[in-house]
């Protein structure tokens, strides 16, 4: 049987070229993402047969325990856990209104901890499981206009490394990929032109681009606890 991948944000951007080379490499795949449209689409178009769409609120423990439960019912045990789902809300602190500092860290840290929580009794049974979590590099050097967001990330880093201590030996691994700029709707509304001359590289990077680092990092099979930066260069000089 082939290996049951399960992608939450899989339905947009980086989560979705994930969910594409993950098929392609033929993976059972299940997209999850909050509208449930959305993500039989991201479906619609994969590669091969068995692939499922569910729709779940990561930052709500209760649905995504339930979500995680009839996953396994459904299509088996998980291999690989991709943490994709993400959102912003830039601006500076004083400017943040509270519900905002909430959904931040309720979807990009608690929805990570969540699903993680809710999948790795189903990972334990497997051979190579591995989780791959989406940071930033904003979380690792932080930026103006994102200290909310980029505490999320940073502290996701923790979680990433502390949770591959206690996992490693069952044999599951835990990376973290931090992205810099990535062309998807997160980031619609940047100039390329303007940002880009910060970056060595001098552009922005591709969905695929980062699914191919996700990718080495669930294959990696004596790499666990590490922080995988894909962001042209752009930590050098930040
Ligand atoms: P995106 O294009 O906006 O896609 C976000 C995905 O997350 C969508 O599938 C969205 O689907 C899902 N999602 C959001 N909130 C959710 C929730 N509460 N529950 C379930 N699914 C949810 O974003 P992206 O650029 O691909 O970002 C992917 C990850 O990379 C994020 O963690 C982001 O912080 C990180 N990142 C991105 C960049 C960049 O430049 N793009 C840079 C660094 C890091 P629904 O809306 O249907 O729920």
């Amino acid at each position: 049987m082939s290996r049951l991948a399960v992608v939450c944000g899989g339905s947009r951007g980086v989560g979705r070229a994930v969910s594409r080379l993950l098929a392609q490499r033929g993976c059972r795949l299940v997209v999850v993402s909050r509208r449930d449209d959305a993500a039989r689409a991201a479906v619609a178009e994969l590669h091969g047969a068995d692939h499922k769409a569910f729709s779940c609120d990561i930052s709500k423990g209760e649905e995504v325990q339930k979500t995680f439960e009839m996953i396994q019912r459904m299509c088996g045990n998980i291999s690989y856990l991709v943490n994709a789902a993400g959102i912003n809300r830039d601006a500076l602190l004083v400017r943040t209104k509270p519900e905002d500092m909430i959904s931040l860290l309720h979807t990009n840290l608690l929805g990570s901890m969540l699903t993680c929580r809710a999948a790795l009794r189903s990972m334990l049974h497997m051979q190579g499981a591995a989780v791959v979590n989406i940071g930033s590099v904003v979380g690792l050097k932080g930026n103006a206009g994102q200290c909310v967001y980029s505490a999320s990330k940073a502290a996701l880093e923790g979680f990433t490394r502390s949770l591959a201590k206690e996992v490693a030996s069952r044999n599951v691994r835990v990376n973290l990929v931090a992205p810099g700029f990535i062309h998807t709707d997160m980031t619609a509304g940047l100039r390329e032109e303007d940002r880009a001359r910060a970056v060595p590289l001098a552009r922005f990077g591709t969905p695929e681009e980062v699914a191919q680092a996700v990718l080495f990092l669930l294959e990696a099979s004596y790499v666990t606890g590490q922080v995988l930066v894909v962001d042209g260069g752009l930590q050098l000089v930040m």
